[in-house]
């Protein structure tokens, strides 16, 4: 199963990405997470990137471009993946596109919520800040600095992907065992489970 989630900062993708993960044993690839432990290794990547995702901007698609694409060349990734926060532009989707070649993918999946409720995910993620393990970009000038980008470069990837006919909308602000159950339900319809005898959730 190859899937991408598409959503704002703050829309749970991560949660729903690690759940899809386990039930389908496939690989969880958050670019966020490769960046972190990138800068946290202090690699050259890292150095690179660190004062970039601290600001709360967007690093440059071919820099993770070029990360995704050897992410998804390594073994573990050949039977599938839920790519979390990968591509977040209209060229990081044609990259994507150059990178699995004559595969495509299963499904898109976009958790919308609406700007109200993200606002206040995203003021309540700034309060824990600065507590033990707290993320470096995790305040609310970055938080709403890395909303706005995702308005401005990621929004249209929904048409992108609607225009592909691999897009499945669901709503974000539902409790997390519906969100789940309700994409479960989307991938068996388009072919996707890996393992169709799962029990439904
Ligand atoms: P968020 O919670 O904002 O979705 P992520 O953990 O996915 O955050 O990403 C954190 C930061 O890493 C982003 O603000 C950005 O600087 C960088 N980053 C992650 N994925 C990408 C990407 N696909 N393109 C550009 N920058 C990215």
């Amino acid at each position: 199963m190859r899937l991408v989630l598409l959503g704002p900062p703050g829309a749970g993708k991560g949660t729903q990405a690690k759940r899809l993960a386990e039930r389908h044993h496939v690989p969880h690839l958050s670019t966020g997470d490769i960046l972190r432990s990138e800068v946290k290794a202090s690699s050259e990547l890292g150095r690179q990137v660190d004062s970039k995702m601290r600001a709360g901007e967007l690093i440059d698609d071919d820099t993770i471009s070029s990360v995704v694409a050897s992410r998804l060349a390594q073994p573990d990734a050949a039977h599938g993946f839920i790519l979390d926060g990968y591509p977040r532009t209209i060229r990081q989707a044609n990259a994507l596109e150059g990178a699995l070649g004559s595969q495509s993918l299963t499904a898109v999946v976009e958790l919308m919520i609406d700007e109200g409720e993200l606002f206040a995910r995203v003021e309540a993620r700034a309060r824990v800040a600065g507590s033990a393990g707290a993320r470096a970009d995790d305040n609310s000038v970055t938080l709403r600095k890395r909303l706005v980008a995702f308005i401005k470069e990621s929004q249209p990837l929904s048409a992108f992907y609607e225009g592909r006919g691999l897009l499945f909308k669901t709503d974000g602000s539902a409790p997390v065992e519906e969100i789940a159950a309700t994409i479960d339900d989307h991938l068996r319809t388009c072919g996707g489970a890996n393992h169709p005898r799962l029990p439904k959730l």
